[in-house]
């Protein structure tokens, strides 16, 4: 057992458990160490207590002379009186809540104690000065000299005080002796970085300040080497296994499909569609990420590189995160393929193939016959959702897996489709937002990455504008006509609200839920379409409207809409997760033939839905939603020729900060930009998925957003160390690092679900 892994009460015996770690929930040794300080504070100079400048940050060395509590009378708790001498002069200090420290500041004990000094009935006062007591065998000179000592402070912990902390940690650390590094020391000595010793020793009991900065350095890179690592080996092994290459040939029906595109494909299009084709001809299994803007044209290059694998001989099967997108996805490649798509039918050409869709809710007997179909390779092409994973699903010669608008689909699901081929089947996973890269080399570091930044040409930019509702009623009234004129002009329109207002809902329920998870306002049976990359919206405080006022929901809307005189005649209809599945499909249709000509929908429609005559996005309190949400919302217009607009309806105050996330979107229609927007204002957690967010997470010091070079480095160190050494039979420091981030409690955290 390793030194780490050791108890706690081991160690310190019922210290541990006094000092309450227990509750912080330490329990060894190594979840001790790697509880880090949160910031670090100094004592300054000492000031004589003859001298005190009135409203000035002092540091006092002082004894307790005599202590006091009292109830409060206007608060709860209780009140703690302490007068301090330096031998000449005294000085009060006040303690609100006193709490434990009553049994502590006894009379004779002696201390550091710092705070602003103020006046109270005439007489100088420390209110809650921070403090250092001394115990016996700590002389008053050893702590004068020790004032120009960092403090560390450990993250705000309840019960559990910085001082019990620090007496613990200091057992712990005289006890270690030599600690396994997982950084193996020529990486060490190449990015200049301490070892794991002293690096623990000066991030919680640092003697300059220079010591914990270079602790927290060497911490951080351990951090991201580590899982750089993990990733690495993730890589490695996928690369090392078989797979059936899947060459393209001249004349297949690839050609006969790019020669009926009814568009040129952009640049970007072409190139990723080339490494594409270079992976599937390999016999590695692909293993490869596209991001992309909203609207870049995804889908065209995935649906290439499926007719690649199926002109090899193969199927190819594409997932969606709901069934409304993958109901989408089986009409538009039926339509984009024609007669291709009919291969074996009457009228339908013999050199095409035949698509199939698998979801939860076709019907017995129709779901028994594409199943058939897929089994039997009739079908070249599968389109579904999770159905497609469950295990009664059997492919003749699955090639390629291509998983959309990627949020829902953790390692595990694909591993468990990929498991479906006689070999390892290609993948190719699409992303549904823009992610900053190097939250893409963190949260998706297992997969090679392309990216397409170019929308197809004739596109208009869509045109974004904040309409507060509050201030300006006209702006919002014009918004039923501005609706109208579109209509008028041929044109359909969306109008977003955060929840669907049936009384299945908690009052209130706003766009996101606390858990980074979407709003449960859509599909009871897990078709969600995530919302990007867990969104964790905070619901923003400190508007005043907002609890006086119901949030916008879909049905109350539906309402309005339909009776508002200006868009009387226009063909209205609802669509929510909670409808039944048939009569989602339904207005689905209508949508994409064009006589739903206003759809009031929950973000059912945030990802993927694909409908070009769509030129209206107006989306209620939209402040309600996440900032890659709304980008994503927004990409649902100005997707064919005719202009977007889109209009953000808000309540939220000029000055308020969801406001400012609102003009940052109507800004700029740069989706990468507005990512970092958006996880700026996340916790770490929510960046890299729920399962960060609680507990304890294996990023503690490391940001994905603002340590892009020792993510780059690490990641850099670790392909090396992991490129020379696979099994890691040289570095069991690291090997046993990369199994603790991976622990079944961690597991969840690769899974990003
Ligand atoms: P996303 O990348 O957001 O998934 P889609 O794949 O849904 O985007 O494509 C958006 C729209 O652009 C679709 O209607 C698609 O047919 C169209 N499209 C794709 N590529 C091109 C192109 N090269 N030229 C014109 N339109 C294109
Ligand atoms: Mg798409």
């Amino acid at each position: 057992m390793s030194r780490f892994e050791e108890p706690l009460a081991r160690v310190l015996g019922t210290r541990s458990k006094r000092a309450g770690l227990g509750k912080l929930g330490l329990e060894t040794v190594g979840d001790l160490l790697r509880h880090y300080p949160r910031r670090y504070e100094r004592w300054g100079e000492l000031t004589p207590l003859a001298h005190l400048p009135q409203g000035e940050a002092v540091t006092i060395l002082a004894q307790v002379v005599s202590a006091s509590s009292r109830r409060m009378r206007q608060r709860r708790g209780e009140l703690l009186s302490v007068v301090v001498t330096d031998g000449t002069d005294t000085l009060d200090l006040t303690f609100f809540n006193a709490g434990r420290l009553k049994h502590v500041l006894l009379p004779g004990r002696s201390g550091l104690f710092s705070g602003t000094v103020d006046l109270y009935r005439g007489r100088p006062q420390l209110a809650h000065p921070k403090m250092h007591l001394l115990g016996g065998e700590e002389s008053q000179d050893s702590a004068v000299a020790d004032l120009d000592r960092p403090i560390p402070v450990y993250p705000a912990s309840g019960s559990v005080d910085s001082q019990a902390l620090r007496r613990s940690v200091g057992v712990v650390l005289d006890t270690l002796g030599e600690v396994p590094d997982p950084i193996p020391p020529e990486v060490r000595s190449r990015q200049g970085l301490v070892g794991l010793g002293r690096a623990l020793e000066g991030v919680h009991r640092p003697v300059t300040e220079e010591d914990w900065k270079e602790a927290q350095r060497r911490l951080r890179f351990e951090e991201a080497f580590v899982l750089q690592a993990a990733l690495a080996r993730r890589r490695h092994a996928a690369g090392s296994q078989p797979a059936t290459p899947r060459r393209a040939v001249t004349g297949g029906l690839l050609d006969l499909f790019d020669d009926r595109l009814p568009f040129r494909l952009t640049d970007g299009q072409r190139e990723v569609g080339e490494r594409i084709a270079e992976d599937l001809a390999g016999d590695h299994p692909m293993h490869r990420l596209l991001q992309g803007e909203v609207g870049s044209g995804k889908t065209i290059v995935a649906l290439r590189a499926m007719l690649t694998v199926v002109d090899a001989g193969g199927q190819a099967a594409l997932l969606a995160p709901t069934e409304v997108l993958a109901v989408q996805h089986h009409r538009t490649i039926n339509a984009l393929l024609g007669d291709l798509a009919e291969a074996g039918c009457l009228g339908g050409d013999d050199r095409g193939t035949q698509v199939r869709l698998v979801t939860g809710s076709l019907s017995a007997s129709a779901r028994r016959q594409a199943l058939l179909d897929v089994a039997c390779g009739r079908a070249g092409l599968v389109v579904g959702t999770h159905a497609l994973l469950q295990d009664r699903v059997e492919f003749c010669d699955l090639g390629l897996v291509v998983v959309d608008e990627q949020h829902r689909f953790g390692v595990e699901q694909r591993d468990a489709l990929r498991g479906k081929g006689r070999d390892v089947p290609h993948l190719l996973v699409m992303t549904a937002t823009p992610i900053p890269r190097t939250v893409a080399m963190t949260v998706f570091g297992d997969l090679e990455t392309s990216v397409l930044t170019q929308l197809p040409e004739g596109r208009s930019p869509i045109r974004t504008h904040v309409v507060p509702a509050a201030e300006k009623p006209s702006w919002y009234e014009r918004i039923w006509h501005r609706l109208r004129e579109e209509i008028d002009a041929g044109h359909q329109c969306y109008l977003v609200c955060p929840r669907i207002g049936d009384d299945r809902e908690d009052p209130g329920e706003g766009g996101h839920r606390e858990d980074g998870d979407t709003p449960d306002a859509d599909t009871p049976d897990g078709d969600i379409p995530d919302a990007d990359a867990g969104p964790a919206e905070r619901p923003s405080a400190g508007s005043p409207s907002r609890s006086a006022r119901a949030i916008r929901s879909v049905l109350d809307t539906l309402r309005l809409v339909r009776e508002h005189p200006a868009l009387a005649g226009v063909g209205i209809e609802a669509l929510h997760g909670r409808m039944p599945a048939e009569d989602r499909e339904r207005t689905m249709r209508g949508l994409a033939a064009g006589d739903v000509q206003l759809l009031v929908a929950t973000t059912v429609i945030e990802v993927g839905v694909d409908v070009p005559n769509a030129t209206v996005m107006v989306v209620m309190d939209a402040d309600r939603f996440g900032v890659s949400q709304l980008h994503q919302l927004r990409g649902r217009v100005g997707r064919g020729s005719a202009p977007g607009l889109c209009l953000l309806v808000t309540e939220a105050p000029s000055d308020s900060p969801a406001r400012r996330r609102l003009d940052a979107v109507a800004g700029t229609l740069d989706g990468f930009a507005l990512a970092e927007v958006d996880l700026e204002q996340r916790r770490e957690g929510d960046v890299l998925g729920a399962a960060q967010s609680g507990g304890r997470s294996s990023l503690r010091l490391l940001r994905v957003l603002h340590h892009r070079a020792v993510i780059e480095a690490a990641r850099h160190e670790a392909g090396a160390v992991v490129a020379e050494d696979p099994e890691l039979i040289g570095h069991p420091a690291l090997g046993t690092a990369i199994a603790e981030l991976l622990d079944p409690e961690r597991e969840a955290y690769l899974e990003r679900g």
